[in-house]
């Protein structure tokens, strides 16, 4: 004689009790995406605060060249007043000094001294 245990077990999301095949753990797929959902929020959020921070500093940036200038020598305070967040970089170029360029998509900063550096902004065509 064969014993077979129902198992009774619950939604991992609305935590309702589940029907059918045991090896379920959701009602449906709207349970199953917004449990998922759930799991992936604070790597979201992180990339939503990282992002948004990214955008204020090329805003920044972008504030302190005007359109026909290419590059702009100004005070490290200056950007730190404005909020500009200097370990947030999409991305470096060293050139063949050694200059290590911080960019911010299209605008690069290198620092010159303690209290100065230099905004770039790249002319290279993204596509
Ligand atoms: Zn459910």
């Amino acid at each position: 004689m064969q014993t077979t245990f129902i198992q009774s077990k619950n939604c991992l999301s609305c935590t309702k009790q589940l029907r059918g095949r045991t090896d379920k753990k959701f009602c449906n797929d709207y349970c199953r995406n917004s449990y998922n959902n759930q799991l992936k929020a604070p790597v979201n959020n992180l990339i939503r605060n990282i992002n948004h921070v990214l955008a204020k500093n090329r805003r920044i940036l972008e504030s302190f060249l005007a359109e026909d200038e290419e590059m702009i020598k100004v005070k490290k305070e200056k950007l730190m007043e404005r909020g500009y967040l200097s370990k947030y970089a999409t991305h470096i170029y060293i050139n063949k000094k050694g200059s290590i360029y911080y960019y911010c998509y299209d605008y690069g900063v290198l620092s010159l001294d303690e209290s100065s550096c230099v905004i770039v902004k790249s002319k290279e065509e993204w596509s």
